[in-house]
């Protein structure tokens, strides 16, 4: 934005060269950070913002005088490449499009009108042109995003800084004229209006810098806490991720009424295939059955690994006979996995315990039930699906000797 170009007192000066030294220091704070994560191009989107602002700022005070109107021209495409890139990279970040047309059509009539007036050196009218086009391109940005996904609350408070700066340069030229007519014309009326200006713009570049450097940090550490969530070999969640988002979901399908069940699998004989074949056999096994669970699920569907060679599944909406059936089908198909020895494949078999999640239960509850019911496939030979039932609330109706309530699933032909 347009920077005063009547000159006050020495004090209003220094504090004017404050925007392109913070400007400055955010560009290279920011682009330290992209170097970090060079795949964010939008990181470094928003460095190229606060680079643009300060050279932008720095020929204002400097130079302007002397560019003449093409110079003024070029002057204000590098401003507002700054604004575009901000945008372009907080839109792509929030997996929005960004409307280029809009953006294009506001930087060439506006490049126009201020090579016209700077031409006849109408110096209100580039000054008007200057501030509206700015205001305007800002307000487009922060419209755009308030549509977009709010991850973090650093998201949200960028909307409303957009919206700010957008006001500002969109009143300042009234504001200019309100202050002249409030301080006067003179030396001190023209020191502190350019303090004022240079005061507001300071706090909504640093406002503007926190927000995205917020949102850049917030992303990092979630991507963080989602990596060591995962278990590096199954890529399925670690036993504690698991665990407390099956008590998030518990609670989501409370509220919604949804159905859920617990399937707990065992790779049977395990150490055998370790002993026989090797520990690296062994764990080409749990990262096949891993991805088998991945490849089976559906996204609302949660598995963890929930220890050595046993894994856990939460099923969304989804009743215990249904369950089992997805149990059923998992056991069948993991013999089939691509762990091969000797040109054969391994054929490893694993043992499942199924039960539903009632009422108010809390995990550790459900889970016992459904190692119970593991356990007792494990005993009855291995290599089975077993449900624990609740006869009175959950009739089955599948055959088979019920067993303290824990029946074994038949085999799908
Ligand atoms: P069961 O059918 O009764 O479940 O017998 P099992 O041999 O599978 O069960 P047991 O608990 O006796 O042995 C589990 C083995 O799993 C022992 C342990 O060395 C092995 N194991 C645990 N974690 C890993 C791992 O990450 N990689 C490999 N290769 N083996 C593992
Ligand atoms: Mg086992
Ligand atoms: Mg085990």
């Amino acid at each position: 934005m347009v920077q005063t170009k009547k000159k006050g007192p020495m004090q209003a000066q220094i504090f004017t060269f404050v925007i392109p030294a913070m400007a400055l220091i955010f560009a290279i704070v920011l682009g330290a950070m992209w170097w970090q994560r060079r795949d964010q191009l939008h990181i470094l989107a928003y460095s190229y913002c606060f680079g643009s602002m300060a050279a932008g700022v720095v020929i204002n005070i400097w130079i302007m005088g002397a560019i003449g109107p093409i110079g003024l021209v070029g002057y204000h495409i590098l401003s507002m490449s700054g604004i575009i890139a901000m945008m372009w990279g907080a839109s792509r970040r929030a997996g929005q499009d960004i409307p280029l047309l809009a953006y294009s059509a506001t930087v060439v009539v506006a490049c126009i009108l201020l090579g016209i007036a700077g031409s006849v050196g109408d110096i209100p009218t580039m000054k008007l042109v200057q501030n509206t086009s700015s205001g305007l391109l800002v307000a487009l940005a922060a419209q755009n995003l308030w549509h977009a996904e709010k991850r973090h609350l650093a998201d949200r408070a960028l909307v409303w800084v957009l919206a700010l700066f957008s006001g500002f340069g969109l009143v300042r030229p009234v504001l200019t004229d309100l202050a002249a007519v409030l301080f006067g014309d003179g030396e001190q009326g023209m020191a502190m209006l350019t303090s004022l200006h240079a005061l507001i713009m300071t706090v909504m570049i640093t406002l503007m810098a926190l927000c995205l450097i917020s949102s850049v940090i917030a992303d990092n550490m979630a991507e963080q806490r989602e990596k060591a969530a995962i278990d590096v070999l199954s890529g399925l969640r670690i036993r504690h991720a698991f665990e407390s988002e099956a008590e998030l979901t518990a609670e989501k399908a409370r509220v919604e009424k949804v159905p859920l069940s617990l399937i707990v699998a065992d790779i049977d004989h395990f150490k055998r295939v370790n002993d026989k074949w090797g520990h690296p056999k062994g764990d080409a096994v749990i990262e096949g059955f891993g991805d088998l669970i991945s490849r089976t699920l559906r996204d609302q569907d949660i598995a963890g690994r929930l220890g050595g060679e046993e894994f856990g599944i939460l099923v969304w909406d989804c009743p215990l006979d249904s369950a089992a059936i997805l149990a059923e089908r998992l056991r069948e198909k993991l013999p089939e996995i691509d762990v091969t020895t000797r040109g054969k494949k391994l054929g490893c078999t694993a043992s499942f315990g199924v039960t539903d999640w009632r009422g108010d239960e809390e995990y550790l509850s459900v889970f016992k039930r459904a190692d119970a019911a593991l356990y007792k496939a494990k005993n009855a030979g291995r290599d089975q699906v077993f449900a624990a039932q609740d006869k009175a609330s959950f009739p089955l109706e599948l055959p088979g000797d019920a067993l303290n309530n824990v029946i074994p699933i038949p085999r799908q032909q």
